[in-house]
């Protein structure tokens, strides 16, 4: 589940900031489910607060937990420029044999 991520890793931190957008998903599915069934005082237009401590909460648990085997996404490095190929090489057009080739007959 957690190969998911944007990151690819494995580490705590990374694996609980993963869980953020299900839950937030996941939140605002239960917060409509209960204005739907229920309304009242679960309106959602007085249970929308719970999204933000849902957010909070995993926020300070992915900050509070460790990073070990953390893995850094390093970029891959600068690819150098092709070096221009120089126009005599191009082949294909043996517009000119050399003289020297015929000396065997
Ligand atoms: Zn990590």
């Amino acid at each position: 589940m957690a190969d998911r991520n944007r990151v690819r890793c494995s580490c705590p931190r990374c694996t609980i900031r993963g869980l953020m957008g299900p839950a937030i998903i996941i939140t605002i599915g239960l917060l409509l489910l209960l204005d739907q069934t229920r309304g009242g005082y679960l309106d959602f237009g007085n249970t929308w607060p719970v999204i933000l401590l849902v957010i909070g909460a995993i926020s300070l648990a992915s900050a509070l937990a460790p990073m070990t085997g953390h893995i850094v996404d390093t970029p891959a490095p600068p690819v150098p420029p092709v070096p221009p190929v120089p126009p005599m090489a191009t082949p294909g057009t043996p517009a000119w044999q050399p003289p020297q080739n015929r000396q065997d007959q």
